[in-house]
């Protein structure tokens, strides 16, 4: 349409997102970051997808903050923060791909929509709603996903992209996690993992070869509340998955300067991982009425 766009990603993320139309011109931030100010700098307008608090996107958070550019949020997170000039905004909705559409609506702009744009944005909302199973899935979703399969999304051609595209490496430290690294609390009904740094190199393992693992847990039959923690050398990150009344966003936001929804959310942590380990197992003693 003429206007000049960059995508800019905090972090990198896993191989099995590569396929996306579009993905080789995207500057990540902690490999480019002299390109990721100058393009931050210049901008006019920058769309913050996916995140509402400018400490979720790490170092990168200050160089936006400080962007003379108007800033638009386009979000579904709960307790949203203002650092936007405009937002698009409503927890209930199932991703922040359904808003970019619910945007591209607004702006009667979905003739635009080719088969590029309708599989990245059906991608966004597919992983999201883990296969439209969370109950975040409403009507309007569905709506969506069958307008974007109308302009060309291939549903079977996508989820191969994402769910058949695995490394070797990450599937052997999938395996390696189940294997030797799932702890089950029987009391608490809860499934703990905890990764080492050393493990993530022996695999191979970047930033986002570890999504979906944490769900492995909750998978287990009596499992109701599902923790992963990974070392990422600066921080230990944590991903918190619940079932029915347990609220993760609660607990993350409680104990580990976290948040996100309340069956899903993340936290992170300073101290080790040995001591992460031992603060969540003492935090959790504290939860026990929502699990026993
Ligand atoms: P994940 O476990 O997939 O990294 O994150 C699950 C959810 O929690 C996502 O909605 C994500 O945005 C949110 N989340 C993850 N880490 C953090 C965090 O450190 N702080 C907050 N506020 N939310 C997080």
């Amino acid at each position: 349409m003429g206007i000049e766009a960059q995508v800019i990603s905090p972090t990198d993320y896993g191989d099995f997102l590569k396929w996306m139309p579009g993905e080789s011109n995207i500057i990540n931030y902690e490999l480019n970051e002299s390109l990721a100010i100058e393009m931050t700098n210049q901008a006019e307008i920058i769309f913050c997808l996916d995140f509402n608090s400018l400490k979720r996107i790490n170092q990168y958070g200050k160089h936006v903050e400080a962007a003379s550019a108007k800033k638009v949020m386009i979000d579904h997170h709960l307790e949203p923060e203002s650092f936007a000039d405009y937002a698009l905004h409503s927890t209930l909705a199932s991703s922040a791909s359904e808003l970019v559409f619910l945007f591209i609506e607004l702006m009667e702009m979905v003739d635009v929509i080719d088969e590029s744009i309708a599989s990245c944005i059906y991608a966004g909302i597919l992983t999201d709603t883990a296969s439209f199973r969370h109950s975040s899935t409403q009507p309007s979703t569905h709506r969506v996903a069958a307008v974007l399969l109308e302009k060309g999304a291939k549903p079977n051609k996508i989820n191969e992209a994402i769910y058949d595209n695995f490394s070797a490496n990450r599937t052997r430290f999938m395996g390696y996690c189940l294997n030797e690294k799932l702890q089950i609390l029987d009391e608490y009904h809860t499934a703990l993992m905890c990764i080492t740094s050393d493990e993530l190199k022996r695999y191979e393992i970047i930033t986002g070869d570890t999504e979906g693992l944490v769900n492995w847990g909750l998978s287990i039959q009596g499992i109701r509340f599902s923790v992963l923690i990974v070392d990422r050398t600066v921080l230990r990150k944590m991903s918190f998955r619940s079932k029915d009344n347990f609220p993760a966003n609660e607990f993350a936001r409680t104990y580990f300067n976290g948040g996100g929804h309340f069956n899903a959310a993340g936290g992170e942590s300073s101290t080790s991982l040995e001591e992460t380990e031992t603060r969540f197992k003492l935090a959790l003693k504290d939860y026990r009425h929502y699990l026993t």
